[in-house]
């Protein structure tokens, strides 16, 4: 059996490393014709597991309003019945010229081409001062993989802002940069996992603090290998995980899913993050190494995508999907010739399921950057502890279509409104200010004209079409909820 062995789907279940004893919060779990009650509180507490036959059974059986409320009260044995955090981060994508050419990007550029471009430091430290007079703890640096840049830029960089902002905690480099560093810089180790710790110890040292989990997209080799021409395997993604593990860095977790993959493909990528965290935490927890803290799934975005081109499989055919067939074995021929498309139900139901599933993994974020405000907010009663980052810059997924842009106090406002008190985080999930509605100081109680903020701040933005990526038009939340 391999690590990528979709087949090997009857492992036993076992307790969950994050096992508790059932609390549930209080809280009533909806009982469901069909599924025993017991069971189902068992995985809702983490004494048993999911197993991938029993996830592909409650997706595609389970009413969602069930399948979210067992995730929620999974969320409530980890994270309690009040908090729900967020982080105040600046996502800086410091290159867009790129080796890969993955079919869902809208952001990769050559280097020849006239709006592909590097960085400066300086012009990274004014992001970054922005942050930190923002109240910003992390930056979430990740970017294209460019191969005109050497070690030595990225070391200096690293000893740059430590040096200007050693209270920044630096999220950067995801598995795919990682490999190519490999091939570009040709590291001593006779190994890729000596080769990858090579270049790690020398980033640490700098001052890389932890890894983000960009690049995850879909695992199963049939569907990466058709949307990600030139990226990293899916063993070589969890390998550079697992050495950061070893030495000490904590790191997330990504899925995009909603294009032409199976329901089956998503389980199984599910199922290799918590396998091979369950391995991360036997060999290193004892020795301080460190894991994966947090997962966190989002739908394609299409727009300007050669993925986004791809027809779109008409649910009313008759036909399977093909990626359904793949994913469970039987070739297909219009594989990847039809895109199935998440809309808000398919994300919310991902997202209660992972909560579920990967149960050795402390927080499940709402992708609210995709999905909208509302939907994140409801995403909070489906699964997920934590609304991620107040969004200053974004320039990857706003390339392929849609992001939308929150203040803290709009997204302070989202998670009063839906019965939690919400709460500043920082990197490691220690809470750094906590807003209860007592809290004078509250980003989202201090508003006063709160119409005006709304209209003013609670923006879509998106791509104009005949301008460069990137290239912003605010659309009022009127608008977008047309759309
Ligand atoms: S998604 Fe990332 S790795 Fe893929 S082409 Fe775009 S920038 Fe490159």
């Amino acid at each position: 059996m391999t690590v990528l062995d979709q087949t090997s789907t009857n492992r036993p279940n076992r307790p969950s490393p994050y096992g508790l004893p059932a609390g549930l919060g209080g809280m009533p779990l909806p009982e469901v014709s069909g599924v025993d009650p017991g069971w189902i509180r068992a995985i809702v507490s983490g004494t048993e597991r999911l197993t991938r036959e029993q996830a592909l059974d409650l997706y595609h059986q389970a009413p969602l309003h069930a399948l979210g409320r067992w995730a929620d009260a999974r969320c409530r044995v980890l994270h309690g019945d009040a908090i729900r955090t967020y982080v105040i981060d600046r996502n800086i994508n410091y290159t867009n010229v790129c080796t890969a050419h993955c079919t869902f990007c809208a952001f990769r550029r050559d280097d020849s081409d006239s709006d592909s471009y590097t960085l400066t430091y300086d012009e990274i430290g004014r992001k970054v001062r922005e942050l930190v007079d923002a109240g910003g703890t992390q930056i979430l640096m990740q970017g294209g993989m460019n191969a005109g840049l050497p070690l030595s830029w990225y070391e200096d960089l690293m000893r740059y802002l430590k040096a200007e902002f050693p209270q920044v905690h630096v999220h950067a480099f995801s598995p795919p940069e990682f490999i190519e560093f490999v091939r570009f810089f040709d590291p001593p180790g006779d190994t890729l996992d000596h080769k990858l710790e090579w270049v790690f110890c020398r980033l640490i040292a700098a001052g890389l603090d932890s890894l983000p989990g960009g690049g995850g997209e879909i695992f199963a080799y049939p569907v990466r290998r058709r949307i990600g021409y030139d990226k990293c395997r899916a063993e070589d993604w969890l390998t550079v995980m697992r050495v950061a593990h070893k030495l000490g860095l904590n790191t997330s977790a990504t899925m995009m899913f909603g294009h032409i993959e199976g329901i089956a493909d998503r389980i199984h990528h599910m199922d290799l993050v918590r396998d091979w965290q369950d391995r991360s935490i036997a060999d290193f927890a004892a020795g301080g190494g460190g894991r994966y803290k947090a997962f966190i799934a989002w739908p394609f975005q299409r727009e300007n995508t050669p993925l986004g081109r791809v027809p779109e499989w008409d649910p009313d055919s008759g036909e399977p999907f093909p990626g359904d067939e793949m994913a469970l074995g039987r070739d297909h021929d219009r594989f990847g010739k039809q895109v199935r498309m998440a809309g808000a139900t398919t994300y919310l139901r991902t997202q209660a399921l992972s909560r579920l599933y990967l149960d050795n993994i402390y927080s499940i974020g709402a992708s609210w950057v995709t999905m909208g405000p509302h939907i994140g907010q409801l995403a909070m009663s489906f699964g997920a502890n934590d609304m991620g980052s107040v969004m200053m810059e974004e320039n990857v997924v706003s390339a392929a279509g849609t992001t939308y842009c929150l203040t803290e106090p709009v997204l302070c406002h989202l998670i009063r409104t839906a019965g939690f008190i919400p709460a500043q985080r920082d990197n490691e999930y220690n809470l750094l200010r906590v807003y209860p509605a007592t809290n004078e100081r509250a980003p989202d109680l201090e508003i006063r004209d709160w119409s005006e903020q709304r209209a003013e701040r609670m923006t879509l933005h998106g791509v104009k079409q005949d301008g460069p990526a990137g290239d912003v038009v605010p659309i009022t939340l009127s608008q977008s909820e047309s759309n």
